[in-house]
């Protein structure tokens, strides 16, 4: 039986865990896939119900993993797959979800993402989503790599506010976002979704995350999480094929870090003092 993970709510008032699993650069190499698979299972039993994936990663093969990681127990995830932005029209948006559905194996996806923005207007994209959800096929949608500037014209477009989540790059060496976009995502009541949170597992290896690793005997990957996974309104989706590494982000989330910590941890990373523009990766 799977365990159940601390969740934040979505404004739909649906629950997901905060801790998910991310698989860009899986799909792309045939004899990894068995490794991919059972990673992704793994993390499932372990609590990890939310898969995130995209039509662009392994040009489809990382969602094909994902419908492979979840045959047979698709009810118990909460899938997330994102719209390359060169398929935001409205017919680009419905052609795109079609081939996605395929390659997932399922009839709907949970949150469906714009991945980030280039011309179409954004009125034309969510019309497109809002034809998807209620035709079943998506159950919510939300966008990726939108700077505040793109969430408050987001929320003056119709029906703009059903908005679910932005997923943005968080961790700490890319801390911008707690200087504008994150409080104002909170005060809407819109969760951020941190993608690479250990950084590309550069985090990993960072010495400036011994001392706090240290006091808890565990990795410097975990203190990145658990840093990631303190807040309110905020999941991580690391992405893992090493079972030990799996294993060890589920473990960051018990992880409950101390004012000590945190001081130290701002003294190494300090957070924003001006307005960054938003990174993406
Ligand atoms: P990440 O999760 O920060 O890092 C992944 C790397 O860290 C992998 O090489 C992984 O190794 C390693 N790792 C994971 N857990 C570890 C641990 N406990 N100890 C040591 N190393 C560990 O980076 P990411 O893949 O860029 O981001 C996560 C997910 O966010 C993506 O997979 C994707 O789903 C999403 N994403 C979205 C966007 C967007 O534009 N919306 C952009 C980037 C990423 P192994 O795989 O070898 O285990």
């Amino acid at each position: 039986m799977p365990s159940i993970l601390r969740t934040t709510r979505l404004s739909t008032g649906d629950e997901v865990p905060i801790l998910g699993q991310g698989t860009w650069g899986m799909g792309e190499k045939p004899n990894r896939r068995a490794d991919e698979v059972a990673a992704l299972r793994l993390g499932l039993e372990l609590g990890m119900s939310l898969i995130d994936t995209a039509e662009m990663y392994g040009d489809g093969g990382a969602e094909e993993i994902v419908g492979e990681a979840v045959a047979g127990r698709r009810d118990e995830v909460f899938i997330v797959s994102k719209v390359l932005p060169t398929h935001a029209s409205r017919l680009g948006v419905a052609t795109a979800c079609a081939n996605s559905l395929k390659r997932l194996r399922t009839d709907r996806i949970d949150l469906y993402l714009l991945h980030w923005r280039l011309g179409t207007p954004l009125a034309e994209t969510v019309a497109a989503f809002e034809l998807l959800k209620a035709a079943g096929k998506i159950r919510h949608w939300g966008v990726s790599n939108f700077d505040i500037a793109d969430m408050i014209e987001l929320a003056g477009v119709a029906k703009g506010n059903s908005v679910q989540t932005n997923q943005v790059l968080y961790n700490l060496m890319r801390r911008g976002i707690e200087y504008d976009l994150l409080p104002w995502c909170r005060q809407h009541g819109i969760p951020i979704m941190a993608y690479s949170p250990v950084e590309h597992g550069v985090l990993a290896e960072d010495g400036r995350l011994a001392k706090v690793a240290k006091r808890y005997g565990v990795s410097r990957s975990q203190i990145a999480l658990a840093w990631v996974l303190r807040q309110e309104g905020v999941i991580a989706i690391p992405k893992a094929r090493k079972l030990e590494h799996v294993r060890e982000n589920r473990a960051a989330l018990d992880i409950r870090l101390i004012p000590a910590d945190l001081q130290d941890l701002d003294h190494a990373f300090p957070p924003p003092t001006v307005k960054r523009t938003l990174e993406m990766l």
